[in-house]
């Protein structure tokens, strides 16, 4: 049975039609689950006994169910969740200043093979569905009863490989009849698909790039993604030219910081080098340890020096806040302690 989440509004439409139904009644289910926040088709009291009998019998509806929550002392909020199938995901809640942000996984496993990121550990299962972001969102907002102002796609999975699905996921959330989270506040990260970013260019919605680049240079990045092997810096840097001509948005480029791997002083520059000119600005990331892979976070110091050298080259950096360092802070580690060799 598919999920009641998985429709955006106009095809929730379509399907009610299909179903012999009247086209509003779509926008007040519409309505009930994104609006009111109700996860029961018996509670939608505007609608006939028939059509919530019918409901009940069409669709999927209702939180998914929450294995696990480490609670961190600045706020943040990590969840594993469970998925109708069995599959666990990870979903980060992370509390700022301008609002709670959560961070949504989009497929199960990662292919990616990045080696220094806790995700790949798990080879890729399947995608999720439209319906198993959306409802990462509900879950988490129907846990805390705080409504969720921005979301990040950075959780384990590389959105574009599952592009539909994650554009359906946005525009579900994005709809002034549904959630409402504001275009701007919804951010996808990618490796760097080069030709999913001109499509993504494409769709005229105003929502936010960040690009996992990580290295200055082709050596370096060879070595940490395999991606860059099928799109190299260069194609990366003319897509990302074209994505912000035709957009007109600021593209973020997060940098994570290995030791003695791309964070000396030359690999400023050259990062410096490669951003220059583009409507970009540059997010420096603490490494987050993962055992199995060796990688150590840069000492502080030699973070200012990195960060020092981008600021006197005029590019624009910013040091990302680490949050909830005391639980199992980084991408994909809780599931992956989980899940152990067993995916
Ligand atoms: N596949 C997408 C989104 C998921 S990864 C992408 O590559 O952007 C989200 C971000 O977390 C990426 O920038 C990724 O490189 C970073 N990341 C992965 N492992 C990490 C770790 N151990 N410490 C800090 N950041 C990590």
């Amino acid at each position: 049975m598919k999920s009641i989440y998985d429709y955006t509004q106009e095809q929730l439409i379509d399907e009610f039609i299909a179903l012999g139904e009247k086209k509003f009644r779509a926008t007040q289910v519409f309505e009930w689950l994104y609006r009111q926040n109700i996860q029961d088709f018996h509670q939608m009291s505007n609608l006939s006994l028939e059509l919530r009998e019918k409901l009940i019998s069409h669709f999927q509806v209702g939180p998914l169910e929450i294995i696990e929550k480490q609670v961190s002392q600045d706020g943040t909020i990590k969840y594993l969740l469970e998925l109708e199938d069995g599959g666990l995901i990870e979903t980060v809640l992370m509390v700022h200043d301008y609002g709670r942000s959560l961070c949504v996984t989009s497929q199960l496993g990662c292919n990616m093979g990045c080696t220094f990121c806790a995700s790949g550990l798990l080879k890729k299962q399947r995608d999720l569905t439209a319906g198993e972001m959306v409802n990462q969102v509900l879950t988490v907002m129907n846990d805390t009863g705080e409504r969720i102002s921005h979301v990040v796609v950075m959780g384990t999975g590389e959105p574009f490989d599952n592009y539909q699905q994650v554009m359906n996921f946005i525009y579900i959330i994005n709809h002034p009849k549904g959630l409402a989270i504001g275009a701007r506040h919804l951010t996808i990260s990618t490796c760097g698909l080069c030709d999913k970013i001109e499509e993504y260019a494409q769709e005229g919605i105003q929502t936010n790039l960040a690009v996992s680049l990580h290295a200055p240079n082709d050596e370096i990045r060879d070595q940490l993604m395999p991606i860059n092997k099928r799109y190299p810096m260069d194609e990366l840097r003319k897509s990302l030219q074209d994505y912000i001509q035709k957009t007109n948005r600021r593209v973020t480029f997060e940098y994570i910081l290995l030791k003695g791997v791309n964070d000396d002083i030359i690999h400023a520059r050259q990062l410096a080098h490669y951003v220059k000119g583009l409507n970009a600005y540059v997010n420096l990331i603490p490494y987050n340890a993962v055992d199995e892979h060796g990688y150590q976070q840069t000492a502080p110091k030699d973070v200012e020096i990195f960060k020092n050298e981008l600021l006197r080259l005029k590019i624009n950096v910013t040091l990302r806040k680490e949050h909830g360092r005391d639980i199992d802070g980084a991408c994909g580690q809780l599931r992956a302690k989980k899940v152990g060799g067993s995916f």
